[in-house]
């Protein structure tokens, strides 16, 4: 295994623990998403995202969309990590005034290059972006995450067409294809048409992976940007609540704040102490 993928491994690790203490400390919010996505975000900020911490606004940075906004403690942990703000600042999640909101806010947060929360408009923002990279020649790319349940949005599509006319070879989107969504399963809300097979009809260039895996997670990425000329999805079979085993697959854990017990065993189980 290479020192690359150890040192993502471990920030993965790290980010997972500071998701259970960010939603234990707060008594409230969504570790269930936030663990579904870390192996992702591990990658990207350990990895695959060319931005400076000391400079959050650089203007050839590439860009970063959470659209599925609530899963936002994995973000603001990878964003500490990485240097963006002090790590002493995520246990403030939630809190009044604080930096880190139960959503993320583009003015509030170094790091943070849009604001979401109301689910579906990622992935057209980001057809925005890419575009602003080509016109102004900044060629940085684009990265979303979306979930599985936003996908049923009708926005997504329209910015799915646009992505495609406009041969939009810099955006990446991930789809974090956990199969549930906050009240049910995906297929019981939304119907069972493969995410791969609507997404090809749209033209786009797509990759299905382990999205736990994180050698497999930098190779799609490569890939997609070895892809100039059509948008790429990268359809990441996931886990809800991955690393903490009572809350894998337990939608209950969608938004819920574990026991002092229940916090214990989380961090035990994820080397914290
Ligand atoms: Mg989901």
């Amino acid at each position: 295994m290479s020192q690359e993928i150890r040192k993502i491994e471990e920030l993965a690790r790290t980010i997972r623990r500071d998701i259970v203490e960010m939603v234990y400390l707060a008594k409230d919010g969504h570790p269930g998403p936030a663990l579904s996505i870390t192996d992702i975000v591990a990658s990207l900020y350990g990895s695959l995202l060319r931005v400076n911490p000391s400079d959050p606004e650089w203007e050839g940075r590439d860009r970063f969309i959470l659209s599925k906004g609530h899963a936002c403690p994995a973000v603001y942990s990878a964003l500490a990590r990485r240097g963006f703000f002090s790590p002493e600042l995520l246990p403030s999640l939630r809190a009044l005034d604080s930096l880190l909101q139960g959503h993320p806010v583009m003015k509030k947060t170094p790091g943070i290059d849009m604001t979401s929360g109301s689910l579906g408009n990622g992935l057209s923002i980001g057809v925005g972006m890419a575009l602003a990279s080509g016109y102004t020649k900044k060629n940085f790319d684009v990265f979303v995450i979306m979930g599985d349940g936003e996908l049923q949005e009708g926005i997504v599509w329209e910015g799915a067409l646009s992505a495609f006319k406009y041969k939009l070879g810099r955006l990446i989107v991930f789809v974090d294809h956990n199969g549930w969504q906050s009240g049910a399963s995906c297929n019981d809300v939304g119907g069972c048409v493969s995410v791969k097979s609507r997404f090809e009809a749209f033209g786009w260039h797509c990759q299905e992976i382990d999205g736990h895996d994180i050698s497999a997670i930098l190779q799609a990425v490569k890939n997609a940007r070895a892809e100039t000329n059509l948008p790429s999805v990268i359809i990441a079979e996931t886990v809800k609540g991955k690393g903490v085993p009572f809350m894998e697959n337990d939608n209950s854990w969608h938004k819920r704040v574990p026991s002092k017990e229940q916090y214990e065993e989380a961090m035990k189980i994820l080397g914290g102490c």
